[in-house]
């Protein structure tokens, strides 16, 4: 019995002169984190050099933009359990939805926990999911969409996990928790999507390091880089010959073997490639580096993008780390100027009610935005009806929120429009109240998933406010897209930020599980948007009403309203 408790005073006092060394967080890591495959036992910087500054940066700002399979999950995880451990602080741990969020907690969170005696010790109480308590501290892991309840918690260190799929509002939101925080620290990481959005955004703004290394051969300093660091052998995806593809140093030339990586990578360092005197520190990481992608692999997946869009977007972000955007993925300014005509928002109005086809579409906020438009039909059209009336927009405005309805009224008998549609949210009650006074011409609509089909189902038709229910990418690329088919003409007199918004639309790729019960995710296409976009959506709500539109012309009706 005192041979046992003589141990444990022992373990105790040597485990107490450890915990005084471990200053940094990378030390710490390596002394109280265990791992489990692919590289079990304690945690080693060995196939993942680069992570050792991205655990010790404490600048006020720190981003990441990475590849897949960097291990810069595990340096985020660290530096939670870090800074809980020695620091004594609080920590909000953030990924993109509620969902992402509880499994993050069981499988990564659990899973170091129940590996590393040291830190299954520290914490009083791990059932819960969605918070773990060290005798004086709380890690919390939220969901950024959801029940996310980010509002509450005052925090000085903030992790937010795969930062291109959380919604820039809840970010936001996210980071007032750190504000009255003597110490704090935003700390970002992600896959990037597409340019200029989300983490590449953060990563313009910031230091811009890359991680070099002395070539082996020549010994200049050198990072790896696509193309330039690689020697591609083979030409298609399949070409077995892929696998002799290597890596080269881009000064002398020579062979960077895979297997010596650890040895050549482990001196590296980053370095800042911007002047910037910025608080932002920027990290950018690709799988060149990766100790268990081959350069083989890397190729054979590169010669699969000429296949596919999906492919090479996924290759850029996932692979090389980079936003990535398709050629024809925006509606450029240059597209709009080259539909504008020369008349304007004060030309002629309609003499009598349905002598034209006339949609409304509005799109509600603190500026509700409303597109007019004109539906004129083509010859030889088929049986789709956007496919058969081409798309001449009247007039755009944009109105208070205290004004839109009486605005949007106004608007509806001044253009005798035969249709108008407006969307659900923020002002629910107002819109149906809307939709009653111009029954049978107007409907409130929502977006729903990223199932693509022109479907429109309605619902509440009885209650004189239709709730038409539609699918967002197929409704904004039929819209947007008529910029592409010239299908869409605009006044001279359109205003500049209807150019803004229908460009700030990005047609580009997401991989998403389908049904919780899906094991495989699957590349849909999505529009993300860079900035404010209400009139993308209020041209795209004008083009949905013209679906619902009644039929027009053949009767006279008077004024309708
Ligand atoms: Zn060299």
């Amino acid at each position: 019995m005192r041979h046992k408790l003589e141990i444990l005073l022992a373990k105790t006092i040597a485990s107490g002169l450890t915990g005084h060394r471990l200053t940094s967080c990378s030390k710490w890591a390596e002394e109280r984190r265990m791992m489990g495959e692919p590289f079990p036992g304690p945690y080693s910087f060995k196939f993942f050099p680069w992570n050792r500054e991205l655990h010790n940066s404490w600048s006020p700002y720190s981003v990441c933009m990475k590849s897949a399979q960097a291990g810069v999950t595990e340096s985020a995880i660290n530096r939670a359990f870090f800074t809980l451990d020695k620091l004594k602080r609080d920590v909000l741990y953030v990924l993109p939805t509620a969902l992402a969020a509880s499994d993050f907690s069981k499988s990564r969170f659990g899973a170091a926990l129940e590996l590393s005696p040291y830190l299954k010790q520290l914490f009083v109480d791990t059932n819960a999911v969605n918070i773990k308590r060290t005798g004086a501290n709380t890690l919390y892991i939220r969901g950024a969409r959801g029940r996310s309840n980010l509002k509450s918690v005052p925090v000085s260190e903030l992790i937010i996990d795969e930062l291109d799929e959380c919604e820039p509002d809840k970010i936001k939101l996210a980071m007032e928790r750190l504000s009255g925080q003597i110490h704090k620290h935003f700390w970002a990481i992600s896959t990037p999507t597409i340019p200029e959005f989300g983490v590449h955004k953060w990563y313009l703004d910031s230091t811009q390091e890359k991680f070099c290394f002395a070539c082996p051969s020549c010994g200049k300093q050198i990072e790896l880089k696509w193309p330039e660091s690689v020697v591609i052998v083979g030409d298609r995806a399949a070409d077995p010959r892929c696998k002799e593809s290597y890596y080269k140093c881009t000064e002398c030339g020579a062979k960077l073997n895979q297997e010596d990586k650890p040895n050549f990578l482990k001196s590296g360092i980053w370095v800042p490639t911007v002047a910037a005197n910025s608080d932002i520190r920027g990290f950018h990481i690709n799988q060149l580096y990766s100790f268990t992608i081959t350069p083989g692999e890397l190729v054979s997946d590169y010669l699969g993008t000429f296949s596919s869009e999906v492919n090479a977007k996924e290759f850029h972000n996932s692979k090389l780390g980079l936003p990535y955007i398709g050629s024809g993925a925006r509606i450029t300014p240059d597209l709009i100027d080259q539909a504008v005509r020369d008349y304007s928002m004060g030309s002629a109005r309609p003499r009598r009610a349905g002598e034209r086809l006339i949609t409304i579409g509005a799109d509600q906020g603190k500026l509700g935005t409303v597109v007019v438009a004109e539906w004129l039909p083509v010859r030889n059209a088929g049986k789709d009806i956007s496919a058969s009336f081409d798309c001449k927009v009247l007039a755009v405005h944009r109105f208070g929120d205290e004004e839109i309805w009486d605005r949007l009224g106004e608007l509806m008998i001044e253009w005798q429009a035969l249709y108008a549609v407006i969307d659900a949210d923020p002002e629910l009650n107002l819109a149906r109240a809307f939709c009653k006074k111009f029954d049978g011409h107007a409907a409130v609509t929502r977006y729903r998933g990223v199932k693509a089909t022109k479907e429109i189902s309605e619902t509440e038709r009885e209650t004189g406010a239709p709730m038409l229910t539609v699918d967002r990418t197929f409704w904004l690329s039929t819209a947007l897209g008529r910029f592409k088919t010239k299908r869409i003409i605009v006044p001279k007199d359109t205003p500049d930020y209807f150019r803004e918004h229908v460009c700030n639309m990005v047609h580009t790729y997401k991989r998403i599980k389908e049904d919780k019960r899906d094991t495989e995710e699957t590349a849909v296409a999505v529009y993300v948007s860079l900035g404010e976009d209400h009139a993308a959506h209020a041209l795209t709500y004008a083009e949905i009403a013209l679906h619902r539109a009644p039929s027009f012309g053949s009767h006279s009706l008077g004024k309708i309203f």
